[in-house]
């Protein structure tokens, strides 16, 4: 071992030293649907527009550390109800970690359900937080990913989380669990309950019009699916009285100038991400009718911009789609219920045909 890793093996937490990187392939030249980006690049009427709000930006100086303007522009754009504060981040990874350093009293736990976005229990790691978590629910034998609504109420009880995060829908899952079943959840907290809606565009409902009810919720999103994901731009709404304490741990300037600018002209043609968000729907139903006609390909009901699917030899088809330029998301192997499954981004129609092109064509040279 060089001296160097000699000592950075000494002096390393050994959390750290166990922890694995998160891991982002090389996806040049794919038919990139692996990461739930929006496959639409900025509307060409924007471009013109962006350059030069891009050129003659002070980019000498550094950014507005208050972001006033994007967050007042984010308040009327999304309707957040008055009263309800925001805080930015640089995408929703950073305020996933910014709620933990806060939160992160001594033996404090985070709580999460699994199979969930994996940022929670790293984070954790990270943080030096205690991480639990419950069980998705499995249906005769095979996961359906359902809320097991009793276990994880008896886990709060047991564990008494100081935080707990749902993914609103859930990824990798891609199911909504059940609104009245996070209400409870809410409900039954003695900790602050995040409800992580990345996905709210690609779905059919939302805690932020129920926020001034909890006074332990707080709702985080992104704008990274809905056209931004280079921007990283996140934010968590919710009552004041925490964003003011959270608003402490953020880094004065996490949201630089480029992403602050960017971000104003598009979220001031929303309608046209929107439109995007309506158009991805689309073909995330036919996307769904297509692999549900496939001969060995179970695929699960998705209200988010991408679709989980099981397949008997998952690593095989994932590399026989990679041999033919598609790139998606192998999960089998990262946690048991996911054995057997790999998620799909909805990308454009074209990158959809060639994709199921690719799988049947996959499959049928497997059988
Ligand atoms: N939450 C969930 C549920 C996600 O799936 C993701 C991204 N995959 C994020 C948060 C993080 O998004 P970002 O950091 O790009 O804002």
């Amino acid at each position: 071992m060089s001296s160097a890793a000699s000592l950075a093996s000494s002096l390393l937490r050994r959390e750290i030293l166990d922890l694995h990187a998160y891991h982002v392939p090389d996806s040049t030249g794919y038919i990139k649907l692996d990461a739930m980006e929006n496959p639409y690049s900025v509307p060409p009427a924007l471009r013109g527009e962006i350059a030069e709000a891009v050129a003659s930006a002070a980019i000498n100086r550094y950014p507005d550390p208050a972001a006033t303007s994007l967050k007042e522009q984010i308040r009327g754009v999304l309707g957040l109800p008055e009263g309800m504060e925001v805080l930015l981040g640089n995408g929703s990874d950073e305020l996933i970690q910014l709620l933990a350093m806060a939160l992160n009293k001594p033996g404090a736990t985070l709580l999460g359900v699994e199979p969930s976005f994996v940022m929670y229990r790293m984070i954790a790691t990270f943080t030096g937080m205690r991480y639990a978590s419950v069980p998705l629910t499995t249906n005769s034998g095979a996961a359906d990913f359902s809320l097991d609504l009793p276990a994880t109420l008896a886990a709060i009880r047991r564990e008494q989380p100081a935080l707990i995060f749902l993914a609103y829908p859930n990824n990798p899952t891609g199911n909504l669990f059940p609104a009245d079943a996070v209400v409870q959840i809410i409900e039954a907290a003695q900790g602050l309950v995040v409800v992580d809606e990345a996905y709210y565009a690609f779905a059919s409902d939302s805690f932020i019009p129920r926020l001034a009810r909890y006074p332990n919720l707080l709702v985080m999103r992104t704008f990274s699916k809905l056209g931004m994901a280079g921007l990283r731009l996140g934010f968590l709404t919710g009552d004041a009285a925490w964003l003011a304490q959270l608003e402490k741990l953020r880094l004065p300037y996490n949201v630089g100038i480029l992403p602050q600018l960017v971000a104003g002209k598009l979220l001031a043609h929303h309608a046209v991400l929107l439109q995007q968000a309506e158009q991805i729907k689309r073909d995330r139903a036919g996307l769904y009718r297509q692999l549900s006609e496939i001969a060995g390909v179970r695929v699960y009901p998705s209200e988010a911009n991408f679709l989980l699917f099981r397949v008997a030899n998952a690593p095989e088809v994932f590399d026989g789609l990679k041999r033919r330029g598609v790139l998606i998301k192998n999960l089998h192997g990262g946690h048991p219920m996911l054995n057997g499954c790999l998620r799909v981004t909805v990308g454009t129609p074209d990158e959809c045909a060639k994709f199921v092109a690719a799988l049947q064509d996959t499959i049928t040279q497997l059988a």
